[in-house]
Protein backbone atom coordinates (compact mmCIF):
# COMPACT_ATOMS: atom_id res chain seq x y z
CA UNK A 1 0.00 0.00 0.00
CA UNK A 2 1.84 3.37 -0.58
CA UNK A 3 1.89 5.90 1.87
CA UNK A 4 -0.87 8.23 0.32
CA UNK A 5 -3.14 5.89 0.57
CA UNK A 6 -2.49 4.77 3.99
CA UNK A 7 -2.34 8.43 5.40
CA UNK A 8 -5.96 9.22 3.15
CA UNK A 9 -7.72 6.46 5.14
CA UNK A 10 -5.75 6.40 8.54
CA UNK A 11 -8.47 9.20 10.45
CA UNK A 12 -11.46 8.42 7.38
CA UNK A 13 -14.96 7.62 9.45
CA UNK A 14 -17.64 9.98 7.27
CA UNK A 15 -17.57 8.72 3.80
CA UNK A 16 -19.45 10.03 1.06
CA UNK A 17 -20.30 7.73 -1.55
CA UNK A 18 -21.60 8.98 -5.02
CA UNK A 19 -22.73 6.35 -7.54
CA UNK A 20 -23.53 7.04 -10.97
CA UNK A 21 -26.41 6.00 -13.38
CA UNK A 22 -23.95 3.68 -15.28
CA UNK A 23 -23.16 1.32 -12.15
CA UNK A 24 -26.80 1.54 -11.07
CA UNK A 25 -28.74 0.59 -14.15
CA UNK A 26 -28.37 -2.17 -16.33
CA UNK A 27 -30.43 -2.79 -20.08
CA UNK A 28 -33.47 -3.85 -17.81
CA UNK A 29 -33.23 -0.82 -15.41
CA UNK A 30 -32.12 -0.52 -11.77
CA UNK A 31 -29.91 -3.41 -11.10
CA UNK A 32 -30.84 -4.32 -7.76
CA UNK A 33 -28.25 -6.88 -7.39
CA UNK A 34 -25.61 -4.72 -7.89
CA UNK A 35 -27.32 -2.01 -5.22
CA UNK A 36 -27.06 -5.18 -2.60
CA UNK A 37 -23.82 -5.72 -3.35
CA UNK A 38 -22.97 -2.05 -2.49
CA UNK A 39 -24.72 -1.61 0.26
CA UNK A 40 -23.35 -4.91 1.95
CA UNK A 41 -20.20 -2.97 1.78
CA UNK A 42 -21.46 -0.32 3.54
CA UNK A 43 -23.68 -1.70 5.69
CA UNK A 44 -20.36 -4.35 7.03
CA UNK A 45 -18.37 -0.60 7.07
CA UNK A 46 -21.13 1.16 9.10
CA UNK A 47 -21.11 -1.64 12.10
CA UNK A 48 -17.52 -0.94 12.07
CA UNK A 49 -18.10 2.46 12.76
CA UNK A 50 -17.77 4.51 9.21
CA UNK A 51 -20.48 6.94 8.99
CA UNK A 52 -21.94 6.36 4.86
CA UNK A 53 -24.25 9.63 3.32
CA UNK A 54 -24.96 8.32 -0.78
CA UNK A 55 -25.34 10.66 -3.57
CA UNK A 56 -27.50 8.58 -5.55
CA UNK A 57 -28.39 9.13 -9.83
CA UNK A 58 -30.59 6.58 -11.64
CA UNK A 59 -34.12 8.36 -10.78
CA UNK A 60 -34.14 9.44 -14.22
CA UNK A 61 -32.88 5.73 -16.12
CA UNK A 62 -35.48 3.75 -13.77
CA UNK A 63 -38.15 6.07 -15.03
CA UNK A 64 -37.24 5.91 -18.44
CA UNK A 65 -37.15 1.84 -18.31
CA UNK A 66 -40.53 1.86 -16.06
CA UNK A 67 -42.15 3.77 -19.06
CA UNK A 68 -40.38 1.28 -21.40
CA UNK A 69 -39.13 4.22 -23.57
CA UNK A 70 -36.28 2.56 -25.57
CA UNK A 71 -35.10 6.20 -26.76
CA UNK A 72 -32.68 9.15 -24.81
CA UNK A 73 -35.05 11.69 -23.64
CA UNK A 74 -34.79 15.00 -25.00
CA UNK A 75 -36.46 17.90 -23.41
CA UNK A 76 -36.06 18.96 -20.02
CA UNK A 77 -39.69 18.35 -18.90
CA UNK A 78 -39.60 14.77 -19.73
CA UNK A 79 -36.65 13.95 -18.00
CA UNK A 80 -38.22 15.63 -14.90
CA UNK A 81 -41.66 13.38 -15.24
CA UNK A 82 -39.04 10.43 -15.48
CA UNK A 83 -37.02 11.47 -12.34
CA UNK A 84 -40.17 11.69 -10.68
CA UNK A 85 -41.74 8.18 -12.27
CA UNK A 86 -37.62 6.89 -10.97
CA UNK A 87 -37.26 8.17 -7.65
CA UNK A 88 -39.48 6.49 -5.94
CA UNK A 89 -38.33 3.43 -7.29
CA UNK A 90 -34.72 4.22 -6.51
CA UNK A 91 -35.67 4.87 -3.00
CA UNK A 92 -37.14 1.26 -2.37
CA UNK A 93 -34.93 -0.53 -3.82
CA UNK A 94 -32.02 1.43 -1.10
CA UNK A 95 -34.61 0.95 1.68
CA UNK A 96 -35.07 -3.02 0.87
CA UNK A 97 -31.07 -3.64 0.61
CA UNK A 98 -30.80 -1.57 3.87
CA UNK A 99 -33.30 -3.35 5.57
CA UNK A 100 -31.75 -6.51 5.28
CA UNK A 101 -29.04 -5.38 7.63
CA UNK A 102 -31.41 -3.55 9.70
CA UNK A 103 -30.32 -0.32 8.75
CA UNK A 104 -32.93 2.89 7.99
CA UNK A 105 -32.16 5.50 4.71
CA UNK A 106 -33.59 8.99 4.39
CA UNK A 107 -34.20 10.58 1.45
CA UNK A 108 -32.98 13.81 0.67
CA UNK A 109 -33.49 16.03 -2.72
CA UNK A 110 -31.80 19.04 -3.25
CA UNK A 111 -31.54 21.93 -6.13
CA UNK A 112 -28.90 24.47 -6.28
CA UNK A 113 -31.00 27.43 -4.70
CA UNK A 114 -31.36 24.89 -1.55
CA UNK A 115 -27.41 25.54 -1.23
CA UNK A 116 -27.05 29.32 -2.20
CA UNK A 117 -29.12 30.05 0.32
CA UNK A 118 -27.16 30.51 4.00
CA UNK A 119 -29.41 29.40 6.05
CA UNK A 120 -30.76 26.93 4.16
CA UNK A 121 -27.48 25.28 3.03
CA UNK A 122 -27.10 25.46 7.36
CA UNK A 123 -30.40 23.75 7.63
CA UNK A 124 -29.47 20.79 5.28
CA UNK A 125 -26.06 20.39 7.44
CA UNK A 126 -28.19 20.01 10.46
CA UNK A 127 -30.18 17.57 8.76
CA UNK A 128 -28.14 15.71 7.69
CA UNK A 129 -26.22 15.72 11.28
CA UNK A 130 -29.36 14.24 12.79
CA UNK A 131 -29.88 11.90 10.31
CA UNK A 132 -26.11 10.75 10.69
CA UNK A 133 -26.35 10.76 14.57
CA UNK A 134 -29.50 8.49 14.42
CA UNK A 135 -26.99 5.66 12.53
CA UNK A 136 -29.44 6.30 9.27
CA UNK A 137 -28.29 6.44 5.72
CA UNK A 138 -28.82 9.52 3.95
CA UNK A 139 -29.71 9.17 0.07
CA UNK A 140 -29.33 12.49 -1.63
CA UNK A 141 -30.20 13.09 -5.21
CA UNK A 142 -31.04 16.50 -7.29
CA UNK A 143 -34.48 17.25 -6.96
CA UNK A 144 -34.85 16.69 -10.49
CA UNK A 145 -38.95 17.56 -10.95
CA UNK A 146 -38.51 21.44 -9.98
CA UNK A 147 -35.05 22.21 -11.38
CA UNK A 148 -35.13 24.09 -14.64
CA UNK A 149 -31.73 24.37 -16.92
CA UNK A 150 -30.19 27.23 -14.66
CA UNK A 151 -30.48 26.11 -11.31
CA UNK A 152 -29.60 22.35 -11.64
CA UNK A 153 -26.05 21.75 -10.27
CA UNK A 154 -25.34 20.42 -13.86
CA UNK A 155 -24.59 16.70 -12.36
CA UNK A 156 -24.45 14.79 -9.20
CA UNK A 157 -21.01 14.77 -9.60
CA UNK A 158 -21.27 18.58 -8.58
CA UNK A 159 -23.55 17.94 -5.56
CA UNK A 160 -21.55 15.37 -4.36
CA UNK A 161 -18.55 17.67 -4.36
CA UNK A 162 -21.03 19.88 -2.55
CA UNK A 163 -22.04 18.04 -0.12
CA UNK A 164 -18.67 16.59 0.93
CA UNK A 165 -18.21 20.26 2.19
CA UNK A 166 -21.42 20.06 4.23
CA UNK A 167 -21.12 17.36 5.57
CA UNK A 168 -17.77 17.49 6.29
CA UNK A 169 -16.24 13.97 4.56
CA UNK A 170 -13.49 12.57 5.41
CA UNK A 171 -13.51 11.38 1.98
CA UNK A 172 -15.57 11.64 -1.40
CA UNK A 173 -15.88 7.90 -3.27
CA UNK A 174 -17.27 8.46 -6.70
CA UNK A 175 -18.18 5.30 -8.21
CA UNK A 176 -18.68 4.66 -12.06
CA UNK A 177 -18.40 2.29 -14.54
CA UNK A 178 -14.87 2.91 -15.12
CA UNK A 179 -11.61 2.33 -13.23
CA UNK A 180 -10.96 6.04 -12.91
CA UNK A 181 -8.48 8.42 -14.71
CA UNK A 182 -7.16 7.43 -18.05
CA UNK A 183 -4.65 10.08 -19.85
CA UNK A 184 -7.00 9.24 -22.64
CA UNK A 185 -10.70 8.22 -23.12
CA UNK A 186 -10.11 4.35 -22.96
CA UNK A 187 -13.32 3.74 -24.76
CA UNK A 188 -12.33 1.83 -28.24
CA UNK A 189 -9.22 2.93 -27.79
CA UNK A 190 -5.62 1.47 -27.17
CA UNK A 191 -2.42 2.75 -25.98
CA UNK A 192 -4.10 4.38 -22.60
CA UNK A 193 -2.22 4.70 -19.29
CA UNK A 194 -4.23 4.60 -16.28
CA UNK A 195 -3.48 7.49 -13.85
CA UNK A 196 -3.48 6.11 -10.04
CA UNK A 197 -2.27 9.09 -8.20
CA UNK A 198 -3.63 12.79 -8.88
CA UNK A 199 -1.11 14.98 -6.60
CA UNK A 200 -3.24 18.38 -7.65
CA UNK A 201 -6.00 19.02 -10.24
CA UNK A 202 -3.91 21.17 -12.86
CA UNK A 203 -5.01 22.07 -16.25
CA UNK A 204 -3.20 19.05 -17.80
CA UNK A 205 -5.70 16.54 -15.61
CA UNK A 206 -7.97 18.74 -16.31
CA UNK A 207 -7.75 18.41 -20.19
CA UNK A 208 -6.97 14.65 -20.42
CA UNK A 209 -10.51 14.07 -18.77
CA UNK A 210 -12.95 13.20 -21.49
CA UNK A 211 -16.47 14.98 -21.89
CA UNK A 212 -18.12 11.92 -23.30
CA UNK A 213 -20.59 10.70 -21.35
CA UNK A 214 -23.02 7.12 -20.83
CA UNK A 215 -26.24 7.33 -22.83
CA UNK A 216 -28.08 7.64 -19.65
CA UNK A 217 -25.27 9.35 -17.12
CA UNK A 218 -24.90 13.08 -17.18
CA UNK A 219 -21.35 14.22 -16.46
CA UNK A 220 -18.54 12.40 -17.50
CA UNK A 221 -15.20 11.85 -16.24
CA UNK A 222 -14.67 16.28 -16.72
CA UNK A 223 -17.29 16.36 -14.50
CA UNK A 224 -15.95 14.37 -11.85
CA UNK A 225 -12.83 16.07 -12.68
CA UNK A 226 -13.81 19.51 -12.09
CA UNK A 227 -15.53 18.10 -8.81
CA UNK A 228 -12.23 16.15 -7.65
CA UNK A 229 -11.27 19.75 -8.00
CA UNK A 230 -13.41 21.48 -5.48
CA UNK A 231 -13.31 18.19 -3.25
CA UNK A 232 -9.47 18.57 -2.91
CA UNK A 233 -9.62 22.15 -2.44
CA UNK A 234 -11.41 21.81 0.75
CA UNK A 235 -9.43 19.44 2.00
CA UNK A 236 -11.07 16.26 1.33
CA UNK A 237 -9.56 12.98 -0.66
CA UNK A 238 -11.57 12.01 -3.88
CA UNK A 239 -11.49 8.53 -5.10
CA UNK A 240 -12.69 7.93 -8.84
CA UNK A 241 -13.38 3.72 -8.67
CA UNK A 242 -15.05 1.09 -10.91
CA UNK A 243 -18.52 0.43 -9.00
CA UNK A 244 -19.64 -3.04 -10.61
CA UNK A 245 -16.32 -3.87 -9.16
CA UNK A 246 -17.20 -6.69 -6.11
CA UNK A 247 -15.70 -5.36 -3.26
CA UNK A 248 -14.11 -2.17 -4.42
CA UNK A 249 -15.13 -0.16 -0.93
CA UNK A 250 -13.37 -2.39 1.30
CA UNK A 251 -10.49 -3.11 -1.53
CA UNK A 252 -10.81 1.34 -1.44
CA UNK A 253 -10.47 1.11 2.78
CA UNK A 254 -7.61 -1.89 2.50
CA UNK A 255 -5.55 0.24 0.67
CA UNK A 256 -5.57 -1.16 -2.48
CA UNK A 257 -4.12 0.26 -5.28
CA UNK A 258 -7.74 0.46 -7.14
CA UNK A 259 -9.11 3.62 -8.47
CA UNK A 260 -8.01 7.80 -9.14
CA UNK A 261 -7.09 8.85 -5.83
CA UNK A 262 -6.90 12.81 -5.45
CA UNK A 263 -4.89 14.04 -3.29
CA UNK A 264 -6.63 16.93 -0.70
CA UNK A 265 -4.64 19.80 -1.27
CA UNK A 266 -3.13 21.13 2.47
CA UNK A 267 -4.13 24.88 3.15
CA UNK A 268 -7.98 23.74 2.52
CA UNK A 269 -10.79 26.72 2.12
CA UNK A 270 -13.06 27.30 5.39
CA UNK A 271 -15.97 25.90 5.11
CA UNK A 272 -17.57 29.47 5.14
CA UNK A 273 -15.33 30.48 1.90
CA UNK A 274 -15.64 27.12 0.02
CA UNK A 275 -19.75 27.90 -0.06
CA UNK A 276 -18.67 31.36 -1.08
CA UNK A 277 -15.91 29.98 -3.84
CA UNK A 278 -18.61 27.26 -5.17
CA UNK A 279 -21.84 27.12 -3.95
CA UNK A 280 -22.74 30.79 -4.77
CA UNK A 281 -23.43 32.60 -8.12
CA UNK A 282 -21.90 35.54 -9.07
CA UNK A 283 -24.25 38.48 -9.57
CA UNK A 284 -21.67 41.14 -10.16
CA UNK A 285 -18.09 41.76 -11.07
CA UNK A 286 -15.60 43.79 -10.05
CA UNK A 287 -12.47 44.71 -12.40
CA UNK A 288 -9.23 45.42 -10.17
CA UNK A 289 -6.38 47.52 -10.76
CA UNK A 290 -2.77 45.99 -10.47
CA UNK A 291 -2.66 47.47 -6.94
CA UNK A 292 -5.53 45.50 -5.70
CA UNK A 293 -4.74 42.49 -7.29
CA UNK A 294 -1.67 42.54 -5.30
CA UNK A 295 -3.18 43.08 -2.02
CA UNK A 296 -5.29 40.19 -2.27
CA UNK A 297 -3.39 37.74 -3.67
CA UNK A 298 -0.01 38.03 -2.60
CA UNK A 299 -1.03 40.10 0.62
CA UNK A 300 -3.95 38.62 2.22
CA UNK A 301 -6.07 41.78 2.58
CA UNK A 302 -9.30 42.99 1.77
CA UNK A 303 -10.67 44.81 -1.45
CA UNK A 304 -11.20 48.43 -0.80
CA UNK A 305 -13.36 50.70 -3.42
CA UNK A 306 -9.43 52.35 -4.34
CA UNK A 307 -8.46 49.24 -6.59
CA UNK A 308 -12.10 49.02 -8.20
CA UNK A 309 -11.87 50.32 -11.96
CA UNK A 310 -15.19 49.13 -13.07
CA UNK A 311 -18.17 47.73 -11.79
CA UNK A 312 -20.39 45.18 -13.98
CA UNK A 313 -23.85 43.94 -13.30
CA UNK A 314 -26.52 44.71 -10.89
CA UNK A 315 -26.01 43.40 -6.79
CA UNK A 316 -26.91 44.13 -3.71
CA UNK A 317 -24.99 44.26 -0.16
CA UNK A 318 -24.25 40.68 0.76
CA UNK A 319 -24.27 39.43 -2.77
CA UNK A 320 -21.81 37.67 -4.10
CA UNK A 321 -19.58 38.93 -6.67
CA UNK A 322 -16.44 37.62 -8.57
CA UNK A 323 -12.95 39.91 -8.57
CA UNK A 324 -11.55 40.24 -12.03
CA UNK A 325 -8.35 41.45 -13.02
CA UNK A 326 -7.10 43.36 -16.08
CA UNK A 327 -7.26 40.32 -18.32
CA UNK A 328 -10.66 39.57 -16.88
CA UNK A 329 -9.15 36.29 -14.90
CA UNK A 330 -11.12 36.12 -11.56
CA UNK A 331 -9.21 36.15 -8.57
CA UNK A 332 -11.30 36.08 -6.22
CA UNK A 333 -15.17 35.77 -5.14
CA UNK A 334 -16.60 37.78 -2.18
CA UNK A 335 -19.55 38.67 -0.80
CA UNK A 336 -20.00 42.49 -1.11
CA UNK A 337 -20.20 45.32 1.79
CA UNK A 338 -22.11 48.00 -0.60
CA UNK A 339 -24.65 47.35 -3.86
CA UNK A 340 -23.49 47.70 -7.10
CA UNK A 341 -24.92 51.11 -7.32
CA UNK A 342 -23.09 52.14 -4.20
CA UNK A 343 -19.74 50.49 -5.26
CA UNK A 344 -19.88 52.32 -8.79
CA UNK A 345 -20.33 56.03 -6.90
CA UNK A 346 -17.28 54.88 -4.43
CA UNK A 347 -15.36 53.15 -7.37
CA UNK A 348 -11.20 54.30 -7.37
CA UNK A 349 -11.84 56.74 -4.51
CA UNK A 350 -10.26 56.19 -1.05
CA UNK A 351 -11.97 54.76 2.28
CA UNK A 352 -12.09 58.38 4.09
CA UNK A 353 -14.27 59.94 1.33
CA UNK A 354 -16.72 57.01 1.28
CA UNK A 355 -19.04 58.85 3.81
CA UNK A 356 -18.76 62.18 1.87
CA UNK A 357 -19.76 60.60 -1.29
CA UNK A 358 -22.64 58.21 -0.03
CA UNK A 359 -23.71 60.09 3.25
CA UNK A 360 -22.72 57.20 5.38
CA UNK A 361 -19.90 54.47 6.01
CA UNK A 362 -20.76 51.43 7.12
CA UNK A 363 -17.72 49.76 6.15
CA UNK A 364 -14.03 50.30 5.27
CA UNK A 365 -13.86 47.60 2.66
CA UNK A 366 -15.74 46.80 -0.21
CA UNK A 367 -15.37 43.00 0.38
CA UNK A 368 -14.09 41.76 3.79
CA UNK A 369 -10.90 39.23 3.94
CA UNK A 370 -13.18 37.18 5.67
CA UNK A 371 -16.02 36.72 2.91
CA UNK A 372 -13.71 36.24 0.37
CA UNK A 373 -12.71 33.08 -1.63
CA UNK A 374 -9.00 34.09 -3.41
CA UNK A 375 -7.56 33.01 -6.47
CA UNK A 376 -6.88 28.88 -7.90
CA UNK A 377 -9.84 27.72 -5.89
CA UNK A 378 -11.90 30.13 -7.28
CA UNK A 379 -14.14 29.79 -10.52
CA UNK A 380 -15.90 31.70 -12.78
N1 LIG B 1 -30.37 13.29 -10.90
C1 LIG B 1 -30.23 12.42 -12.01
C2 LIG B 1 -30.92 11.09 -11.78
O1 LIG B 1 -31.10 10.69 -10.67
C3 LIG B 1 -28.80 12.09 -12.37
C4 LIG B 1 -27.85 13.19 -12.49
C5 LIG B 1 -26.44 12.67 -12.78
O2 LIG B 1 -26.27 11.48 -13.07
O3 LIG B 1 -25.50 13.43 -12.70
O4 LIG B 1 -31.24 10.40 -12.68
Amino acid sequence: MGTERKDVFKDAKRILVKIGTGVLTGKDGLDSKIIQQLVDEMAGLTKQGFQFVIVSSGSIASGIHRMKFKNKLQSLPQKQAAAAIGQGRLMRVYSNAFRKHELNVAQILLNMSDLTDRKRFLNTRNTLSVLMEWGVIPVINENDTVAVEEIKFGDNDNLAAMMANIMEANLLINLTNTEGLYDRNPRGRENTNFISLVREVTDEIEAVASSETDPLGMGGMKSKVIAAKKVTAFGIPYIIAHGKRKNILHDIFSGKETGTLFLPMIEHLKSKKYWIAYTLRSRGKLYLDDGAKDAIVNQGKSLLPSGIVTVEGNFCVGDPVSCVDANRVVIAKGLANYSSEDTDKIKGLKTSVIGQVLGSKPYDEIIHRDNMAVSKQVKK
